[in-house]
């Protein structure tokens, strides 16, 4: 997985933002630089078949899409089987450019990202994504969006609300990923960015308790939920719960600089795309990262969901002996793993791991 950064910055500047909003570098990628990395990436390994590239920021879109367009041109037919994606505020107006983008390349499947309060300085910028949102589904475009778990957030909304009202713009994907302490979130620790994680704790309980009330599953895929079940169903474990990221994922920022983890590939950068690809994927801090992913903390050890869990994303932040897990969560769905399989999986729909 690569993701993509074709500049810093943003036109937005949410608190928790671990990229720093608009703080961050001003700035576009060096398309041909770009290009050039991943032929030397293919030529080093030319046996990958299948991943992920993911157009990333700040905002992607802050760029000429005639530089989105360079750089997939480079790159698409070295890896066919490879899947595009961009990951958007939304929040602009559509241009048909922007359009064909997102179908050409993301072959309609993309993400954005919804955040309660502290995302849209207007009503009028909220309107704007909505509308963007509602006219992009009726076009069949497959849209997950990313909801970050604020303080504000757990206090004030039900899981219940955010679900249902993403659902009647017409999404078909939603996850939910809490928030690290990075970028601009490092400045406002203090501000209603991150939540006390016991009370994290409850509102993922609530967010099944609604699901099953309300089966939310048979018109929206919860990934972050699902990505659980699929633990308990399937023995994997998605997304960052792999405590793989480092491993397999490679952040490119746009001033050329590169990381592993997108929350922390702003600080934690072990060489450029300039390297070669050898000294790069073998440097020390490329190491270091991996390490710090695969040592966890030793309450994991003693820990009744660890099997379920895997010890859950190494960038969360611990509060004493509390970590940021839907640790009741995961207890409650394996004290009913025996009797509720069959259950499990109709909630899954097919789900198989792969977000
Ligand atoms: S969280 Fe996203 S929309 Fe908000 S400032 Fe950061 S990059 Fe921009
Ligand atoms: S629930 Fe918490 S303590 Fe248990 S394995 Fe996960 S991170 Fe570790």
């Amino acid at each position: 997985m690569v993701y993509l950064k074709t500049t810093d910055t943003c036109q937005l500047n949410c608190d928790h933002c671990f990229t720093n909003g608009s703080n961050g570098k001003k700035g576009f990628f060096d398309t041909h630089a770009v290009i050039d990395f991943f032929q030397r990436l293919k030529a080093f390994n030319p046996h990958f078949e299948n991943g992920n590239i993911s157009f990333h920021g700040g905002e992607p879109f802050l760029c000429p899409t005639e530089q989105i367009f360079t750089v997939w041109e480079g790159v698409k037919d070295l890896w066919p089987n490879i899947w595009w994606s961009i990951q958007t505020n939304l929040t602009f107006k559509l241009t048909d450019e922007k359009i064909r983008v997102l179908e050409e390349i993301c072959d309609k499947s993309w993400g954005t990202s919804w955040d309660y309060g502290i995302r849209w300085t207007n009503p009028k910028q909220e309107k704007l994504w909505r509308d963007n949102v509602r006219f992009l589904a009726d076009k069949g475009h497959d849209i997950t969006v990313m909801v970050s778990l604020t303080d504000n957030l757990v206090k004030s909304v039900s899981p219940i609300e955010i679900i249902n009202d993403m659902a009647s713009l017409g999404i078909k994907s939603i996850n939910f990923e809490r928030v690290t302490p990075d970028g601009n979130a490092l400045d406002n620790l203090d501000n209603g960015v991150i939540p006390r994680n016991h009370v994290l704790d409850h509102w993922f309980l609530k967010m099944w308790e609604e699901t099953k009330e309300h089966k939310c599953w048979e018109y929206i895929d919860n990934l972050f939920l699902n990505s659980i079940l699929t633990s308990l169903v399937h023995n994997t474990y998605a997304g960052c719960r792999s405590r793989t990221c480092e491993q397999k994922i490679l952040t490119l920022n746009a001033d050329g600089t590169v990381g592993g983890c997108p929350n922390s590939a702003p600080t934690r950068t072990f060489g450029t795309i300039h390297d070669d690809i050898p000294s790069l994927l073998f440097s020390e801090g490329r190491m270091c990262n991996i390490n710090d992913e695969c040592t966890r903390n030793q309450i994991c050890e003693t820990c009744d969901v660890y099997d379920v869990c895997n010890g859950d994303c190494h960038q969360l932040q611990w509060q004493g002996d509390l970590c940021a897990s839907p640790k009741s969560l995961m207890r409650e769905l394996k004290n009913g793993i025996k009797s509720q399989d069959s259950y499990y999986k109709e909630v899954l729909s097919g789900f198989m791991g792969q977000e």
